[in-house]
């Protein structure tokens, strides 16, 4: 598998913690050549399982989501696995939201299950040369608005 320059970002609620640590474990090897931006506690977590060291953000109910959003509209993250908990209301929704829309604004890849991320990170496109689509806002950046 050759060397690659993407970065990934994990993140995951309270509650699939566990999960996305043994995900992790599990798939270790196909993670090496990828570097690793994370929320804070999540960040924690998995430097501890996988005994390699990562980007740790702030936690994301104190903002490490939306560290992770900007970091995506500046093009340094390029792929994103997030298991967000379906059963149980975050008090930092609004960035959650927040940072599923950057994703999806900025054409990344968002993975927010283990099935997804398995399909995810065994992709060939990721070790190749693919380059996602960039999206191109200049119909948006350059019109008029009323004070011109
Ligand atoms: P944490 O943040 O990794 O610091 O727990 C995750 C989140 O809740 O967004």
């Amino acid at each position: 598998m050759s060397k690659t320059d993407r970065n990934v970002a994990l993140v995951a609620h309270d509650n699939k913690k566990r999960e996305l640590v043994a995900w992790a474990q599990t798939n270790s090897a196909l993670l090496e050549p990828l570097g690793i931006y994370a929320t804070g506690t999540t960040g924690k977590l998995i430097e501890q399982g996988l005994n390699r060291s990562v980007t740790k953000l702030l936690s994301g109910p104190l903002g490490g989501d939306q560290q992770i959003g900007a970091k995506i509209a500046e093009g340094e993250i390029d792929l994103l696995i997030f298991f967000w908990d379906p059963l149980e209301p975050q008090p930092h929704d609004p960035d959650i939201k927040a940072l599923l829309r950057i994703a999806a604004l900025y054409n990344i890849p968002v993975a927010c299950n283990q099935a997804s991320a398995d399909f995810m990170i065994q992709s060939p496109l990721l070790y190749g040369d693919y380059q996602p689509n960039k999206p191109d806002f200049s119909i948006y950046t350059q019109r008029v608005t009323p004070a011109g």
